[in-house]
């Protein structure tokens, strides 16, 4: 069997991964990747050192069901020890020593592939097509074809969105990554805005202070809310808000998942605990509420604080909700999507207290400030930049820190999924992204799995719209390697 995977970013890292440890009958694998991260994907290629992981060792394991797989290779490296996060007590690396982990662990999963019998082979070049006269086949822009049994789609989120028409305007930086080669284009004393105030923007902000820009520094963007502190981690089992439990209610109920029903679980959890319910949903509620700057301080003096009501709720979203998302009712689907996605985001996303303490200090100090409600951001005639918020200021240097959203086709995919659409494969699901079966990753053409195609991360009509993160990815593609090397 040949199995061709598309993409090789985390996703795939932890999929390889997966499929060295299954007993499946040897066969080959062919990886494409269009960059030339191979193994990093964009969250993980070579950057300056203030560019952070933003979560800690457990959260970020390739491994599906071995939390300390990432832990134990940061362990082998006492001289990582130095990137302690004063706050969580555990290291927090840079994001291209992360990126390492990744190669690293494609390197051991490869070679042990190749020792049980599999010719694996990385072709540098992007998949641009699929066709299916007699067999499937993949086309590469370099002109190569693959004849495969099996294909996987993984090729992530994309590049972010152009969403002020400002590309081609000169003071702009739409892609803001590899952090260490856009920022050298910004002069160190001029007034830089950023478009956004989530992690990227931390990610900048922090990435500006720490190599000396004296100017000032905006984030701007419609809410002004910050994401969340990160909380030290407190080693807990849960015992009924799991995705089994989840599941099993749904199963019993056969009724569709409620958020009621996630509520409920919650309140047992923290019962069980001796912690009351009303502190978390005042969290939720000062999400929106409390002015950002002092949120950031009170939830830094919060980092070790034992109610566990955050970290439950941060794990129920990356781990309870995928695992029944497709049996939630499209009308609570599209009410959490619309109504309340920045705090579903800000709280599942939250930076790590060693950037929230940079952050607080520029805040503080003056240098950085955050202004909501921006509406419009226009190039002036000569240079610089006019924006609008609720009122009209002005800045040197515009630096956008938007990601794509969920469901979004990278363009380095765009023909590949036209290709997918135009054979039948899969189509566009009215909620997002590429029809899915739910449990086995196949994509669905008019109702029935595909005998091709799987997919894996935000791309799949099946996942939330929350940005994927290493351990659902690891989770999924251990899945997915079952499912691949199942006989159909
Ligand atoms: C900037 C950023 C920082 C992040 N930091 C963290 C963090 O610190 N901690 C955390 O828990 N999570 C983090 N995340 C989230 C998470 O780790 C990523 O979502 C994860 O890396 C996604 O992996 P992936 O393999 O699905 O996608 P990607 O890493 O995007 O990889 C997909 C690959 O597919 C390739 N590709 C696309 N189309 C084609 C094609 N047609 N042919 C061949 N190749 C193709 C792309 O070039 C890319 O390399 C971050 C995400 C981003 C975007």
């Amino acid at each position: 069997m040949h199995i061709g995977i598309v993409g090789a970013g985390m996703a795939t890292v932890a999929l390889l991964d997966a499929l060295a440890d299954s007993d499946a009958e040897p066969g080959e694998i062919t990886v494409f990747e269009s960059s030339s991260a191979v193994w990093r994907g964009r969250a993980y290629q070579c950057d300056q050192d203030s560019v952070r992981v933003n979560a800690p060792p457990m959260a970020m394991t390739a491994r599906g069901g071995d939390l300390d797989h990432y832990l134990r290779w940061l362990q082998e490296r006492p001289e990582l020890a130095r990137y302690l996060d004063e706050g969580l007590g555990l290291p927090v690396v840079p994001r291209a020593v992360y990126g390492q982990y990744l190669e690293d662990t494609a390197h051991i999963a490869i070679a042990g592939l190749r020792r049980d019998g599999w010719q694996v082979s990385v072709v540098n070049s992007g998949v641009t097509g699929f066709s299916r006269e007699t067999d499937a086949t993949l086309h590469t822009a370099a002109g190569g074809i693959f004849r495969v049994d099996r294909a996987v789609l993984s090729v992530g989120g994309g590049q972010p969105h152009d969403s002020y028409g400002l590309a081609a305007v000169p003071g702009y930086i739409h892609e803001p990554y590899p952090l260490y080669r856009r920022l050298a284009e910004v002069p160190a004393d001029r007034h830089v805005a950023v478009i956004g105030s989530g992690l990227t923007a931390v990610d900048i902000a922090v990435g500006l202070v720490s190599t000396g820009h004296t100017g000032p520094i905006t984030l701007m963007s419609r809410s002004g809310v910050l994401p969340a502190v990160q909380q030290r981690p407190i080693r807990y089992e849960p015992q009924h808000l799991t995705p089994e439990n989840a599941s099993r209610r749904v199963r019993e109920s056969r009724d569709q998942v409620t958020l009621t029903l996630l509520i409920e679980l919650m309140k047992k959890e923290l019962s069980e605990l001796g912690q009351d319910f009303g502190t978390l949903t005042d969290e939720v509620i000062r999400n929106d509420t409390e002015p950002p700057v002092q949120r950031l301080r009170r939830q830094l003096s919060l980092v070790a604080d034992p109610h566990q009501g955050r970290r439950l709720l941060g794990r129920a979203i990356r781990a309870v909700v995928p695992a029944v998302w497709p049996l939630f009712s499209e009308q609570d689907k599209t009410m959490l999507r619309s109504e309340h996605f920045r705090t579903i985001n800000c709280l599942s996303s939250p930076m790590v207290p060693h950037n929230a303490n940079i952050l607080l200090r520029s805040f503080e100090s003056g240098q950085v400030r955050l202004r909501p409600g921006l509406q419009q951001i226009r190039p002036r005639s000569f240079a610089g930049f006019t924006v609008t918020d609720d009122t009209e200021w002005t800045a040197d240097m515009v630096i956008n820190a938007v990601n794509p959203p969920a469901y979004t086709v990278p363009q380095a995919a765009a023909g590949l999924i036209r290709s997918l659409l135009t054979a039948g494969s899969t189509e566009r699901h009215p909620f997002g992204g590429l029809t899915t079966q739910p449990g086995t990753g196949r994509l669905l053409g008019s109702g029935r799995p595909d005998r091709t195609w799987y997919v894996q991360g935000n791309i799949a009509s099946t996942s939330t719209f929350i940005a994927t993160d290493p351990t659902g990815l690891a989770h999924e593609a251990a899945r997915l390697a079952h499912a691949l090397t199942a006989p159909q």
